[in-house]
């Protein structure tokens, strides 16, 4: 019986201990301060909303929208459905200044498409074809 109450006691103050980490978890009070931290979807690039200006995937146009999809070389992309697209997004950094609208360097020209992508390897026209029924159905892979 002693012993049970011991175990029970050993028991609580775990849970306690698990509670607290739980409450002060540096990675949970990170995201609770930082919402909304958008990265950029480009492959290996690190930046974000915070340290960077991004541009939204233009997802009206789905052909554009793919063809920002094949350059970024990222595959996880493959698997988000062309409505959420315009939640994606590519830093200014891989636009060279001619993408722009104007010097501003903020809004990008209607056919603008990310030009600057180092040591990114594009995703292949076979990727794309067997993501196209995730991605919104049909498209002319050969605008791509
Ligand atoms: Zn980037």
């Amino acid at each position: 019986m002693a012993s049970f109450a011991i175990e029970n006691g050993r028991r609580e103050r775990k849970f306690r201990l698990e509670l607290l980490f739980f409450l002060f978890n540096p990675v949970l009070i990170l995201s609770r301060n930082m919402p909304n931290v958008v990265k950029c979807s480009v492959h290996g690039c690190p930046n974000t909303n915070k340290t960077h200006h991004l541009h939204k995937f233009p997802q009206n146009d789905v052909n554009r929208c793919l063809k920002w999809v094949r350059l970024s070389g990222n595959p996880k992309l493959l698997n988000v459905p062309l409505k959420d697209m315009h939640k994606k997004k590519i830093c200014k950094d891989h636009f060279s200044r001619r993408m722009f609208w104007n010097n501003t360097l903020k809004t990008l020209n209607r056919d603008a498409e990310p030009d600057i992508l180092r040591n990114v390897t594009p995703l292949t026209t076979d990727q794309l074809m067997a993501a196209s029924e995730i991605l919104g159905k049909s498209f002319q892979v050969t605008f791509l």
